[in-house]
């Protein structure tokens, strides 16, 4: 197996590691804390040492992990990569159980983020997330992480001969077509508390102790490399746990040098950004001031540091559909495995300038990695970043870029095997300079 194939199945086990923001975070403190770094708490006194490596998490579902420069911070600034660990998918609802003819029991859930819905319809999924419990103080409720990794869970689709224009495209209702099935009702369970007494039973405690959850449904099937030489990779949520990855391994592989490394994976990024551990929020800007003043500096020195800083705003672009290619710009024109691409937008709904684009391209070229640029066609309008977001909250030059992918926001999207490689090459080099 060649190295960007290994490094390629490396990501697809994250991901199946990482079924939701929850997890995902989760999955990033088990990658820093075998690799030295130590975690510091947002309420607590921050004493940071010059090269240590460290990690705070806000509401268990963003990260920001950062190895102190050894310089003085005015004057060498932040490295940042900035990266999301949601992806569009279903939420449960409260008292989520619904019968239907007196026998199927199916959950009753919200949409999450942008799914393109008829890619989650007969396929076998199951439920990730995070519970909250009682404690003892009524304030601080316990939270615990939960994944019931098998496969309770279908939304079925209907037959074609009572749907005869399914293949003319057909409007899927939110509330009525997308519910997923579970069970038959049984007299020996619990009526209404089937999914409950599942979580319990799993979190081996009583059902009477959960007061809350934030659940999710899952593809239950885990990703795989595709292709007749083994070209791509089949997964969900590449957007944008893929760059989540990259980040981290490129973070954890460079020692520490002048300036200080910080990789940060928001949530939120598919709803707006707009919670206190989206992109729209002080807690990078926060985090990255607390790293100044446990170095006894003041707030001229932080503002001096941004102003020598740089961000790579990673979020996936999207590759030339082979079937679709009219879809894109009739120049630019990204393709899988053909290395990172650079968003840039008239309109600013990207960070990239010519300069924050050629700082970028450099560090590509030094790396040794092949860079590409994506623009829309200039009538279609495109997605958006945290990059943007981000900005409104930090004084600092910034680029998007990010992994060439197809078929983004699918239940699986497809990337390329050594983009991956490129991507993270391509991180190690900035964190480096
Ligand atoms: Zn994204």
């Amino acid at each position: 197996m060649t190295k960007e194939l290994e490094f390629a199945q490396k990501l697809i086990d994250f991901v199946y590691d990482s079924p939701t923001a929850f997890h995902a975070v989760s999955a990033v403190k088990n990658i820093l804390t075998s690799c030295g770094f130590t975690e510091v708490k947002e309420e607590e006194k921050w004493n940071l040492e010059k090269g240590g490596k460290y990690f705070v998490t806000k509401n268990d579902s963003a990260i920001a992990a950062f190895v102190v420069g050894k310089g003085n911070v005015e004057e060498n600034g932040f490295k940042i990569v900035g990266a999301h660990t949601d992806s569009p998918t279903f939420r449960i609802k409260p008292a989520p159980e619904m019968t239907s003819e007196g026998t199927y029991v199916r959950l009753n859930t919200e949409v999450y983020g942008g799914p393109i819905l008829n890619t989650w319809l007969d396929r076998p999924l199951a439920v990730a997330g995070r519970v909250t419990l009682k404690s003892h103080s009524i304030l601080h409720p316990e939270t615990r992480l939960v994944d019931i990794n098998r496969p309770i869970l279908i939304i079925p689709n209907l037959a074609i001969h009572m749907n005869r224009n399914v293949n003319q495209g057909v409007e899927l209702n939110k509330q009525k077509d997308t519910l997923p099935l579970m069970a038959h009702v049984n007299e020996s369970l619990e009526k209404g508390n089937y999914l409950l007494n599942t979580v319990a039973e799993e979190l081996k405690v009583e059902a009477s102790q959960i007061i809350d959850f934030d659940l999710f449904l899952y593809e239950f099937e885990k990703g795989s490399i595709i292709g007749l030489n083994n070209e791509f990779i089949s997964c969900g949520r590449l957007d944008d746990l893929a760059m989540v990855h990259a980040g981290i391994e490129a973070l954890i592989n460079v020692e520490a040098t002048e300036g200080t490394n910080v990789m940060v994976a928001f949530d939120n990024e598919e709803v707006g950004s707009s919670t206190k551990q989206g992109g729209d929020s002080q807690f990078l800007s926060n985090i990255l001031e607390r790293i100044a003043i446990s170095q006894g500096k003041g707030r001229e020195d932080f503002l001096r540091a941004l102003a020598r800083s740089f961000m790579i705003s990673a979020d996936l672009a999207h590759a030339v559909h082979p079937n679709v290619g009219e879809k894109h710009d009739p120049i630019n024109r990204p393709l899988l495995n053909k290395g990172p691409v650079i968003k840039i937008s008239a309109n600013q709904s990207y960070t990239t300038d010519s300069n924050s684009d050629a700082v970028y391209e450099e560090i590509c070229k030094k790396a040794g990695v092949p860079v590409q640029k994506f623009v829309n066609r200039s009538d279609e309008r495109g997605g958006s970043t945290i990059g943007p977001i981000s900005s409104t909250h930090l004084d600092i030059r910034s680029v998007d870029m990010g992994t060439p992918i197809i078929a983004m926001h699918s239940v699986r999207e497809l990337a390329g095997v050594l983009d991956h490689t490129y991507v993270t090459k391509s991180f190690e080099e900035f964190y480096r300079l």
